[in-house]
């Protein structure tokens, strides 16, 4: 009965829990998790919940209940302080020191921090977003640093709530690293749309106290009675770093397999540079998909199987009236083209290297992921003006 520890308490780590436990272990499960909650779900918390669309027990992954029936231990509010790959046992900042056969790390990542700047807020656990609602509730002027994922979410849902918003980001465009310029300037239209004050191409030199202006590069200062920062995520790999796992990309190294350069431990979601066949090099991305789908393999894998992970990256946004879903990976295209209306935001976008499609966006436009998948699954150089054609069926480019 082999003695399995999760380290993490997201996402990820219930559904490994989940896994092993469909897959036949009977041996002891244990997560250790620093937040106080059961494992839940992130994307809701900048749309629907932070919205008050969904209720607070929609967001966590597995109820109370479901943990106690499938003796699953749950650690909340305990943090992993040390790794000793040599003995095998995971330190906690409780003093205990706990034995492993298996070790499965799922650590996250957490907010990265605006240098110097008290009283902000930021986006990235339960907690943080009730913080954020319970000034949507008070209403008022609302600055978000950053115009990435979470920035542009969270606008979405401030304009919602019927809050003045200026978001303020460095780049030429929105969502620039994810995008490119070409569908991020379809971001920065959508919200300039809806009333965002939407500053591009200017930094911020400064926060106010509590969040009560920000000053920009520029010299001019906003007025604001929050703020809000999206800047990124940092991945939480102190852990393994110090325990001499190899890493990669900012992350763990972690082979098709999931498993790290120490044969008992495995790593999945954000921390995870996994060497994925299908992208054809080793890939970390953060992204709620690989959290939700990366654990099965992982676990069965910790039980001497031999699975893969070879998913193409996969994430999906609602903003407004659009809402969209990301296959792929764009790192490195050289042509973007569009299959619909992009004005109308209903269309697909591809990006394209040496006429090969990299990744596809479809925006308000469904059933397509199959498609989109095989276009970049098979690496064929397309027929561009097939591929632009709505005529055409994706199936036939
Ligand atoms: P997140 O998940 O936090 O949204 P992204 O990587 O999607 O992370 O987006 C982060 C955005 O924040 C990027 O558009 C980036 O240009 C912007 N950004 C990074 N550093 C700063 C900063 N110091 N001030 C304002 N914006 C920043």
């Amino acid at each position: 009965m082999a003695a399995i520890i999760i380290v993490g308490a997201g996402l990820a780590a219930a559904k490994a829990a989940e896994a092993l436990r469909d897959l036949g272990h009977d041996g002891p499960i244990t997560l250790i998790g620093a937040e106080s909650h059961l494992p839940y779900e992130r994307p809701p918390l900048s749309k629907d919940y932070l919205q008050g669309k969904a209720d607070r027990d929609s967001v966590f992954t597995f109820d109370a209940d479901w943990y106690a029936d499938h003796d699953v231990t749950v650690r909340a509010g305990v943090r992993a302080t040390a790794l000793d790959l040599e003995a095998r046992t995971v330190g906690l900042d409780t003093g205990e020191s706990v034995p492993y056969d298996d070790l499965l790390l799922a650590t996250g990542s957490r907010a990265r921090p605006l240098a110097d700047a008290d009283g902000v807020h930021y986006l990235r656990t339960l907690d943080d977003s009730d913080a954020l609602r319970a000034v949507f509730d008070k209403g008022g002027r609302l600055g978000v640093v950053g115009g990435g994922w979470i920035g542009l979410e969270a606008a979405a849902s401030a304009r919602g709530a019927g809050l003045e918003v200026t978001v303020v980001e460095p780049g030429e465009q929105p969502l620039l690293r994810a995008l490119g310029p070409e569908l991020g300037k379809v971001f920065a239209d959508l919200h300039r749309a809806h009333g965002v004050d939407l500053r591009t191409g200017v930094g911020v030199r400064s926060v106010e106290r509590g969040g009560r202006g920000l000053v920009l590069d520029d010299g001019t200062t906003v007025e604001t009675d929050a703020v809000l920062v999206g800047i990124g995520a940092i991945p939480n790999t102190e852990l393994a770093e110090a325990a001499g796992l190899a890493m990669a990309e900012g992350g763990v190294a972690v082979d098709a397999g999931l498993r790290t350069s120490d044969p008992h431990v495995y790593a999945v979601g954000d921390i995870a540079a996994a060497e994925n066949p299908t992208v054809g090099g080793r890939v970390r991305v953060e992204h709620w998909a690989n959290a939700l789908n990366q654990p099965r393999v992982a676990a069965a894998n910790l039980l001497g199987g031999s699975e893969v992970y070879d998913r193409l990256p996969y994430f999906y946004t609602d903003q407004y009236q659009l809402g969209m879903e990301y296959l792929g990976l764009s790192t490195g295209y050289d042509e973007v083209v569009i299959r619909g209306d992009l004005a109308a935001l209903e269309f697909v976008a591809f990006w394209l290297a040496d006429g090969r499609v990299l990744a596809g966006m479809n925006v308000n436009v469904w059933d397509v992921g199959d498609d989109v998948r095989a276009l970049i699954t098979s690496r064929r150089v397309v027929d561009v003006a097939r591929l632009a054609d709505p005529g055409v069926p994706l199936s036939e480019v």
